[in-house]
């Protein structure tokens, strides 16, 4: 597959799992959070589908499209690791929906970033919450989703957090 089909199939799959994500989470209160802005694409998409929410930005170091910048109280600049760490208080248990696309295209590197959020991101997902990540994750507690019809396994990756919390 060319480089060209590469890029278009991946930006449909963004676009079909936002698209699917927004409407999982239809009804659940909750903000939203944007784990990679790059130039400002699926932020932009974001802002589009989910009107109503607050949806709060993660990224190392912004470089995006000037009309794709958050305000500052939206946006978290830093390495993701330490800015989830000093936000679990505020979020805990409140996020409806989580886009990461958090990829180098480097393997390790991804491994490394994938291992990161599967850690850090249970604790601010609240019931029914959703998961769409560019990176296969591990999270024992979320139900794997189907992904839209468009999407090839493996391209992107959609995790929903159980409705009823399970009994201790
Ligand atoms: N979703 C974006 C779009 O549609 O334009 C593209 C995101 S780009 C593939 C990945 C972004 O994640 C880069 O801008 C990079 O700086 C950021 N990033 C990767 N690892 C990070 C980390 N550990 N902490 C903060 N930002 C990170």
């Amino acid at each position: 597959m060319s480089r060209l089909d590469s890029f278009l199939r991946r930006l449909i799959a963004q676009r079909d799992c936002l698209n699917l994500a927004a409407e999982l989470i239809h009804g659940l209160p909750g903000p939203v959070f944007e784990l990679g802005l790059g130039n400002g694409r699926t932020y932009d998409h974001l802002r589009e589908i989910c009107p109503e929410r607050e949806i709060f930005v993660f990224e190392r170091r912004v470089s995006a499209h000037p009309d794709c910048i958050p305000d500052p109280e939206h946006l978290f600049e830093g390495l993701l690791e330490d800015r989830l760490s000093e936000l679990q208080v505020r979020f805990a248990g409140r996020v409806a929906l989580v886009h990461a696309d958090l990829g180098s295209g480097h393997p390790d590197q991804d491994a490394r970033t994938a291992a990161m959020i599967s850690a850090g991101l249970p604790p601010f997902m609240c019931a029914g919450g959703v998961i769409v990540s560019d990176q296969e994750l591990t999270l024992p507690a979320a139900e794997t989703l189907p992904l839209p019809a468009a999407v090839q396994p493996g391209r992107y990756f959609l995790y929903r957090w159980p409705r009823v919390p399970a009994a201790a």
